[in-house]
């Protein structure tokens, strides 16, 4: 089984936020403990003996909460080793998705947030298919949304869930209703935090800092990352990793390589 640990980034009422992101990991039910065992590890490295530090990207990029008197080489440091722990994690038990809605005047709040987990759970659901199809390996997959700010939606989530994702055409790898949980309990949902805020980055700032070493985890097939995917309000080309691997595959776009960290 595959579980697919999903949070967002961006507000989608508030219209000084452009963009709407979900973004997820999905992960093969074993490949859990190792890399809840990888941040373990990036924790002692850095606060030695503390009790469990809670991974949020945005408080430990702000320096707020817990990150506030910690220098910004070593948030950095962190931000990078979570990143490295993404990028090197196993193949393919560790796979990402990422939906960016720039928001327009009838596609914000409850319908931003929507469409944009139709179109995370559509390529999750792909996957499924796919690794089936292709690689003889049948595999369910489970949801996990990180509670979110509106406790008033989640409980809308799981009653509707089995109505939405039959109108999606979802519900047939998937199994049982999507399950929440709180980010501090799960490093894995740390993890989709960290996805989704690098997501938002990149579209909202076109800052590809977080994104970079995590890019190719992104679901693809022939070069085209089917995992991640772009609603813009306009049709005009454009130059995000997403929309230019489907025009030419292999290419990640200008957004991306003009801030891209430069790796060995
Ligand atoms: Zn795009």
């Amino acid at each position: 089984m595959y579980l697919l640990y999903m949070d967002e980034s961006g507000n989608p009422d508030n219209p000084q936020d452009r963009h709407f992101v979900l973004g997820g990991a999905a992960i093969f039910e074993r490949q859990t403990f190792f890399l809840a065992q990888d941040l373990e590890e990036v924790q002692k490295r850095h606060f030695p003996g503390l009790q469990p530090v809670v991974f949020h990207a945005t408080d430990i990029r702000a320096g707020s909460g817990f990150w506030r008197t910690v220098p910004q080489t070593t948030r950095q440091a962190v931000l990078q080793d979570i990143g490295n722990v993404i990028g090197g994690a196993n193949r393919p038990g560790l796979v990402l998705f990422g939906a960016a809605i720039e928001k327009t005047d009838s596609l914000y709040g409850e319908a931003a947030v929507e469409r944009a987990t139709a179109e995370v759970c559509r390529r999750f659901d792909i996957f499924l298919m796919r690794r089936k199809n292709e690689s003889n390996d049948p595999q369910r997959g489970l949801l996990v949304f990180a509670e979110g700010r509106f406790r008033q939606r989640t409980r809308v989530w799981v009653k509707g869930f089995r109505e939405l994702g039959t109108q999606w055409g979802v519900l047939v790898n998937l199994c049982d209703i999507p399950y929440f949980a709180s980010a501090a309990e799960t490093r894995m949902l740390q993890l989709a935090d960290f996805v989704s805020h690098a997501v938002y980055l990149l579209y909202e700032r076109r800052d590809a800092t977080l994104i970079g070493p995590t890019i190719n985890r992104f679901d693809q097939k022939d070069s085209v990352l089917h995992g991640l995917v772009h609603i813009a309000r306009t049709s005009s080309i454009c130059e995000c990793p997403a929309c230019a691997s489907r025009r030419v595959p292999g290419s990640l776009g200008n957004w991306f390589q003009a801030t891209a960290p430069q790796g060995p």
